[in-house]
């Protein structure tokens, strides 16, 4: 059943971003790493958005393991700024 739900939770979050990465699109980079989905605000703090469509980003797996790096301020900073403006911050 979770398995079920957190799959079409990443499913409608990939088809809405065109199954591309934001980070990579806002960098203008290609790459065919895997497509991962993650949650802006973490489950962990809120479990009430684990299934919400608007708590999902794609992200390739490369950036998806430097936006885990950050801290959770940072990530929270950073969407609602607007990804394509913080292009300087996903250079690894
Ligand atoms: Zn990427
Ligand atoms: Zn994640």
């Amino acid at each position: 059943m979770y398995q079920q739900k957190i799959f079409f939770w990443g499913l409608k979050i990939k088809i809405r971003d065109k199954h591309k990465c934001r980070i990579c699109v806002a960098l203008n980079w290609k790459n065919k790493l895997d497509l991962q989905a993650h949650h802006i605000f973490p489950i962990d703090l809120f479990p009430e958005l684990q299934f919400i469509v608007d708590n999902g980003i794609t992200l390739c797996s490369l950036h998806h393991k430097s936006l885990h790096k950050k801290q959770f301020e940072r990530i929270k900073e950073v969407i609602t700024e607007g990804i394509a403006q913080e292009n300087q911050l996903f250079v690894l």
